[in-house]
């Protein structure tokens, strides 16, 4: 089974609904969440998720509306009665450079971040790199055009359901080959037309690597204050048939196929 709460479907400006990066999953087997944006660690305590047994964190890359509750929540878990008894190790899972971002901003403030009531493992990956996250669920990297360590992942659980996180991506074509077939393909969708960067997608980008990836359902988040007032997924019809949902905080999805 695979099991999605949308903690924050923002970016990082600061937004009365749309909460920065995070989306908390649930594998049966263990919990995954997927980026930690400042907000997310009490986005956990607000859905009521289980954040002091959480298993693993993803991180897609460097930018503070994904990262910056890391520390935060180290912080947390340090001192929070809740994780006193916890001897569970919690892993980190991120690029190449993960490990030396948390240990600069642990020296910082000489936090000890890394000694912890229970292990704690930083673990990170090269692009097209396959990993076991938990028992029950499989692993798979994906280089995207947004920073150079940014990366996507492909989820699949061990029922064969399968579930894809761009996180933030440029277009690439790439991409929706690497999401092929996926039973939730969660895209970030920034801009609604007329993008001002490459490193992020519109909503024709997504659209057509809705099409091209063959995807059962679409996700989008990730979604800049300009959509405020737009129907998203009446927008996203004019572009592609299939079925697309709009990331809202606090939307639960059951992916399972
Ligand atoms: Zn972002
Ligand atoms: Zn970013």
């Amino acid at each position: 089974m695979l099991k999605l709460t949308v903690l924050g479907s923002g970016t990082s400006v600061p937004h009365p609904r749309r909460s920065s990066s995070a989306h908390w999953l649930d594998a049966g087997g263990g919990t995954l969440l997927l980026d930690i944006s400042g907000p997310a660690i009490h986005r956990m305590a607000q859905e009521a998720l289980d954040w002091a047994n959480l298993d693993a964190v993803w991180v897609s890359h460097f930018h503070l509306d994904h990262v910056g509750g890391l520390a935060p929540f180290l912080f947390g878990t340090k001192h929070a009665p809740q994780t006193r008894e916890r001897r569970k190790p919690l892993t980190v899972f991120g690029p190449r450079g993960t490990e030396k971002l948390l240990r600069r901003f642990d020296e910082a403030g000489d936090y000890k971040l890394f000694t912890q009531p229970f292990p704690l493992e930083v673990r990170e990956l090269a692009p097209r790199t396959e990993f076991e996250v938990f028992d029950s669920l499989r692993a798979e990297t994906f280089s995207t055009p947004h920073t150079s360590e940014s990366l996507a992942l492909r989820l699949t659980a061990t029922d064969g359901t399968t579930f894809v996180y761009t996180s933030d991506t440029g277009f690439t074509e790439a991409l929706a080959g690497f999401a092929r077939a996926a039973d939730l393909f969660l895209m970030e969708c920034s801009f609604f037309r007329s993008k001002p960067v490459r490193t992020h997608l519109e909503l024709e980008d997504a659209m057509r690597l809705a099409r091209l990836s063959g995807a059962r359902r679409v996700m989008l988040a990730h979604l800049y204050p300009e959509w405020d007032g737009v129907d998203i997924a009446d927008e996203a019809r004019k572009f592609w048939d299939g079925e697309v949902i709009e990331a809202r905080d606090g939307l639960r999805l059951d992916i399972t196929k």
